[in-house]
């Protein structure tokens, strides 16, 4: 056994990190933590439940609901107490409300101390989402903040509902995402933020794979400079 990194990944919606922190797990056969999954599923069930706006109740689903993330074939399936929620959390309606569920305290503690427990047991970690470099692991061996133009973010949106069949106007996804930014970076629980030790990566011009390697190379340095050895012969 030989010691693993903890790759953190945050930036705003749409900047690539689900795209570049998947490939980069497959690659590592690191496990991929999807925190936005998490925080989406809540708001799927809080909406489901008719609580959305009751603090308590929220944080009641966030504390006592068992999410189980797994990723398959570039995946990531949810269960909420086993039931497939995988779709459900994409939805436009959880996609405007999932900022508020988001700013409470107590769901971001219960999330928090769920997201740790999975990084527990010695494992390779590719973690995404808005605070996962500087609240949930802030000892992350590469930190890396994504950014990109807010057309690019917003247009590689609707490309995703359109592969999924489902009609979304690049107006109304630009206008969620910004109004996400808004309140996901200027929150007091955990706001989006880049650390001072994050490398930023503007993925607005570049392709997947750009991305992907350049995040690459940034693991293979890390990974030199703490005598970690990755999982392919070529590093
Ligand atoms: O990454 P994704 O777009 O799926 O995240 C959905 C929302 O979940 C974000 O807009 C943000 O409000 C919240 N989130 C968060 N902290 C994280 C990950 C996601 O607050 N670590």
């Amino acid at each position: 056994m030989y010691k693993k990194l903890i790759i953190a990944i945050d930036g705003p919606a749409g900047s690539g990190k689900s795209t570049s922190a998947k490939k980069l797990a497959e690659y590592l056969d690191y496990l991929y933590i999807d925190t936005g999954a998490m925080y989406r599923t809540i708001t799927y069930l809080a909406l489901k439940n008719n609580v959305v706006d009751d603090i308590d109740a929220v944080t009641k689903l966030a504390r006592e609901t068992k999410i189980n993330l797994q990723f398959i074939s570039g995946k990531t399936i949810v269960e909420a107490d086993g039931n497939d929620v995988t779709e459900e959390i994409r939805s436009q309606n959880v996609n405007y409300k999932v900022s508020d569920v988001s700013k409470i305290k107590e769901v971001r503690k219960a999330l928090v101390n769920k997201q740790r427990e999975l990084a527990d047991d010695n494992v390779g970690v590719v973690v995404e989402g808005r605070d996962t470099s500087t609240v949930v692991f802030p000892q992350a061996d590469i930190k890396i903040f994504l950014t990109a133009t807010i057309e690019q973010r917003a247009s590689r949106r609707v490309k995703e509902f359109e592969s999924k069949g489902i009609k979304a106007s690049l107006e109304d996804v630009k206008n969620n995402i910004l109004e996400r930014d808004r309140i996901d970076s200027t929150r007091l629980e955990s706001p989006l933020t880049k650390p001072p030790d994050a490398i930023e990566v503007d993925t607005s011009n570049i392709t997947i794979e750009e991305q992907v390697d350049i995040i690459l190379e940034k693991v293979k340095e890390a990974a030199l400079k703490k005598g970690v050895k990755l999982p392919h012969e070529d590093f």
